[in-house]
């Protein structure tokens, strides 16, 4: 039998725990008509770091010129927050 200690493996999915939220800027957006609706092609700049460029494929976007991002700079994993 073995004890649990405090020292737990890093989930996969730890964004939400390592991650911060930053104001990511609307480089670019381009409107797709699906069918059933328009989703948006945009181009964000996270300034996390020395800052990095992104491409996220969106159905929520109206037009804002900047979005909350979650990211993690050390790995670059990001997520937008909607
Ligand atoms: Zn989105």
């Amino acid at each position: 039998m073995t004890a649990s200690t405090a020292t737990t493996p890093r989930p996969t999915v730890a964004l939400r725990a390592t991650g911060t939220t930053v104001v990511a800027e609307v480089l670019d957006s381009t409107a797709h008509d699906d069918g059933e609706g328009f989703s948006h092609e945009l181009t964000l700049w996270i300034p996390s770091g020395s800052g990095f460029e992104v491409h996220h494929r969106c159905g929520h976007y109206s037009g804002e010129q900047r979005l909350m991002v979650l990211v993690d700079p050390v790995v670059r994993t990001w997520a937008v927050v909607h």
